[in-house]
């Protein structure tokens, strides 16, 4: 059942919102144990559910009528523990709703529970959590990708019917694409970040993900739009993303990149997107242009001393004293990491050597996409440059960092970005993304929904054979 399916038993009452929310305790009781998505319950689920139940009686319910929503644990959802998966946190329970929260809430989608991460949302794997890895419930025995791994290993496993997840670099797109699911992230500005614990804030967004488009869409709509909490939110009216998706698309230009087909380590995966860029273009008589992409190939390097700066920054508010330990005593390495690596990068920067520099190179990032976009409608490219690797491998840490050369170059550009299953390599899923000019989420929504449509099949076909 697709997530309007859903939606339209819950409403007709085919299906209850409790025997919905019933359904997805089950689904968590049952094989949580081995996937480990999901890190706290919301014990008031179903008692949410009645009360959703009562006003779709009176013909008032919004438009996530019980759906099951899982929430990354960096998300604050007031009476729920949002520890970030870091043990800084382990039992901070959180005041009040994140500006995204009270939304979901006021169109009745129901909060199932908080869902694992990588530590403060600094990893690619999932693996750095203080409560251990989540599997890749497409790919056992593989790292989910991160940081959203809870979210989207959620999502795959059917434990709820959306999710949301943040993404800084990466961490909504990367995991999306390893589990085989769908994911966004929004332009920067498009969704409110309050109640979202930051971990580099001038990167930092929250987004959808789901199984279908419609659904990653529809919760989009629900959570995006101007709010008067977070003071780099947009007043642009948000178009219905869910309904936008009906149009469909033709006659694009689609820009495939040479730059970027430099970075993919993994031959294979370059050809199965080029392949499905082929097809999208003849299917809606589009046509490939070749873009070029200046300096993206340093869009890593110039990520994380901006990452690691504001890193340094986010956190000295954990120093013991209001909320939870202090940081540094008990966090893990990655964090640590940053927290001293943005520490002297801040000090070294009396000489202006790092941050500066990393701050020049990312408006050149960001010129050259905005130049690209003169000359196409969407960008197509990998999601990772890389298959997920098995648990256990042991990477380095630049390693770690190359996940998201792909990812990063949207992000630091502020633009908005999607995944969508595009068919699978040794039984592992791999994900399209799609890049579209900043504020285009109804674009990057309608293009996403073509594409779905179009590969679902052999996705599923593909992932039949595994
Ligand atoms: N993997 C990247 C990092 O560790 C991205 C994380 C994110 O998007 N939160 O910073």
């Amino acid at each position: 059942m697709n997530t309007l399916e859903k939606l339209k038993a819950i409403k007709s009452g085919r299906l209850t919102a409790r025997q919905n929310i019933i359904n997805s305790l089950k689904e968590i009781d049952a094989r949580n144990k081995d996937i480990n998505a999901i890190l706290h319950i919301n014990q008031q689920a179903i008692a949410q559910a009645d009360e959703v139940d009562k006003k779709i009686k009176k013909g008032r319910a919004g438009k996530l009528a019980g759906l099951a929503i899982a929430v990354k644990s960096i998300i604050s959802v007031k009476g729920m523990i949002v520890n970030c998966a870091s043990r800084t946190l382990e039992n901070y329970t959180a005041g009040f709703d994140a500006d995204v929260i009270a939304r979901v809430r006021a169109e009745d989608g129901i909060i199932i529970g908080m869902a694992n991460m990588d530590e403060f949302a600094m990893g690619a794997s999932g693996e750095s959590s203080a409560f251990g890895k989540t599997d890749n419930p497409r790919a056992p025995g593989h790292i989910p990708g991160g940081s959203s791994s809870g979210p989207v290993a959620a999502v795959a496993a059917c434990f709820c019917d959306l999710a949301l997840g943040s993404d800084t670099g990466g961490s909504i797109r990367n995991p999306a694409s390893h589990c085989g699911v769908i994911g966004i992230k929004p332009s920067y500005g498009r969704v409110s970040r309050y109640g979202l614990v930051d971990m580099a804030m001038s990167l930092d967004t929250i987004g959808p993900v789901a199984n279908d488009t419609v659904g990653a869409a529809l919760l989009l709509e629900v959570i995006a739009g101007h709010s008067i909490r977070d003071a780099v939110t947009f007043k642009k009216p948000v178009p219905r993303y869910s309904q936008a998706i009906k149009k469909p698309v033709s006659r694009l230009r689609v820009g495939l990149s040479p730059d970027f087909e430099k970075l993919c380590t993994d031959k294979r995966i370059y050809r199965l997107i080029q392949g499905r860029v082929s097809e999208f273009s003849e299917k809606t008589g589009s046509r490939i242009v070749n873009v070029s992409l200046k300096n993206v190939d340093l869009a890593v390097q110039t990520y994380y001393p901006i990452v690691y700066v504001e890193v340094f920054s986010s956190t000295r508010k954990f120093d013991g004293r209001k909320y939870g330990k202090k940081i540094e005593d008990v966090c893990g390495e990655e964090v640590l990491r940053r927290i001293l690596g943005g520490k002297e990068i801040s000090r070294a920067e009396y000489h202006g050597t790092y941050y500066r520099k990393a701050l020049a190179a990312r408006r050149l990032i960001a010129q050259a996409l905005d130049t690209a976009f003169k000359s196409c409608d969407v960008i197509m490219l990998p999601t990772t440059p890389m298959l997920p690797h098995r648990f256990g491998t042991r990477i380095s840490t630049e390693a770690m960092y190359a996940y998201d050369a792909y990812t990063i170059p949207a992000s630091l550009a502020g633009i908005c970005a999607g995944v969508v299953p595009a068919g699978c390599i040794d039984s592992i899923p791999v994900g399209l993304q799609i890049f579209v000019p900043a504020f285009s989420e109804d674009l990057l929504c309608r293009v996403m929904a073509a594409c779905f449509e179009l590969y679902q099949d052999e996705v599923r076909h593909d992932e039949n054979d595994s």
